[in-house]
């Protein structure tokens, strides 16, 4: 047997716009370009969309066209996708990593607060300076984990309060909706992803969403080589790079979008069938819903209690290796990156929440194709193999004193 992690769901549709586009001659710059990002701005119920040849290349042109440069820090979180802090590296800005909420794995707006509060002064002209590193503090970047949305209420409010720019992850959240608002268009510019695992996909790709003509008009420009929004071809006006997404795959993304609400639909019935199957087992903590927020499911990530969550982890997930189910760490957060950590060898954030978050996550099958039986092993393996650990741990310690042990109060 082999249950992978992931896998894209590809119909006739996706066949045939792409036959299309082949059949065409015009293989990049087209038509299709101009219709995925169309629908997708109507979709998003954003005024601009700008699509691009990756979700980093969009974070990237956004990081631009916020001006985020050097001398600059970005308030963010560490449990995301290392691009998620590489886009500001790209620019010589800095992430100022905060820590999580324990229950949403989301940044905290708490966490948020206590940062900007405890840790930054204003100079004499008005600008926020973070005290330890000297750096302007310019912007914020919620990222929507997992598909459910960050407290964008409590963080744009933060946002306004300290001018902060806000520039939204959403790589892992297209159709997410906060208090009827999709995430991804709150803030200054949304980014989203198309990879293979990604809820739709375009091969690679991504999208830049914002209700703000300049940033739009700059990133379509530095998409293309920084030509000018005159069209003129061998005119560049600005640093450019080639971010373009060809007609190829803006064609599977007009197909994928097209489909995208019964796509998202059947995750949610797979996420369902997760919950209903896993129900009750004390090591075992399943996502919940959040009041307010409506999850895009992205993976299906339980998270293991008790005293040694990483170690039943690792115990689980041998037993579904053996038995040809893939799993995965989710995330393993960015300061204990090996390319973090060489960078910034002083720099010890206290994460304690986020550190938590990495011992217990782990990610099983979870595509829109699963089908109930695939369903019904993963399960029945997850539960064989908590059954046979060596003296589980029960959940013994509540949360909260970790996090206090952890910061030394
Ligand atoms: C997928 C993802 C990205 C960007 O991914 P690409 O592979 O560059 O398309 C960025 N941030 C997060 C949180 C993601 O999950």
């Amino acid at each position: 047997m082999n249950i992978p992690l992931s896998a894209p769901d590809i119909g006739e549709r996706e066949m045939d716009y792409v036959r299309q586009v082949l059949q065409s001659k015009q293989l990049s710059m087209g038509p299709w370009l101009e219709q995925f990002e169309k629908q997708f701005a109507a979709y998003s119920g954003s005024r601009y969309a700008i699509a691009v040849n990756s979700g980093t290349s969009a974070l990237h042109l956004c990081v631009r066209a916020l001006e985020i440069g050097a001398n600059d820090e970005v308030i963010t979180t560490s449990f995301s996708f290392v691009a998620s802090v590489n886009c500001f590296l790209y620019e010589g800005a800095l992430p100022a990593l905060v820590d999580i909420d324990p229950v949403t794995l989301n940044l905290d707006p708490q966490a948020v607060r206590e940062f900007l509060r405890t840790k930054c002064r204003r100079s004499a002209n008005g600008v926020l300076i973070d005290r330890e590193t000297g750096r302007v503090v310019k912007a914020l970047m919620p990222v929507h984990v997992f598909g459910l949305p960050c407290a964008m209420e409590e963080l744009m409010e933060i946002a306004r309060e300290y001018r902060l720019l806000v520039l939204e992850d959403a790589c892992e959240a297209i159709g997410a909706e906060v208090e009827g608002r999709r995430a991804g268009t709150i803030g200054d510019a949304g980014v989203f992803a198309f990879y293979p695992n990604k809820q739709m996909t375009t091969g690679e790709g991504g999208m830049i969403t914002t209700n703000d003509e300049n940033i739009a008009e700059l990133c379509r420009s530095m998409r293309n080589q920084g030509r000018d929004t005159d069209g003129a071809w061998l005119r560049h006006v600005r640093l450019g790079y080639n971010y373009r997404l060809s007609e190829l795959h803006a064609a599977l993304g007009v197909a994928q979008l097209e489909r995208i609400e019964t796509i998202l639909a059947s995750r949610a019935e797979i996420a369902r069938e997760y919950a209903e199957l896993l129900a009750g087992r004390k090591e075992l903590q399943l996502p919940e819903d959040q009041p307010g927020m409506k999850r895009s499911w992205f993976v299906y990530v339980v998270r293991f209690l008790g005293d040694s969550p990483a170690a039943l982890r690792e115990h689980v997930r041998a037993r579904l290796r053996e038995k040809g189910i893939a799993s995965q760490v989710y995330f393993t957060p960015i300061h204990h990156q090996p390319f973090f950590q060489q960078c910034f060898p002083e720099t010890v954030p206290s994460l304690p929440y986020t550190d938590q978050a990495a011992d217990q996550c782990l990610a099983l099958p979870f595509h829109s194709r699963l089908s109930k039986s695939e369903i019904q092993t993963v399960c029945d393996a997850v539960t064989a193999a908590l059954e046979t650990m060596p003296r589980i741990a029960a959940p013994s310690e509540p949360v909260q004193d970790v996090a206090m042990r952890a910061m030394g109060t």
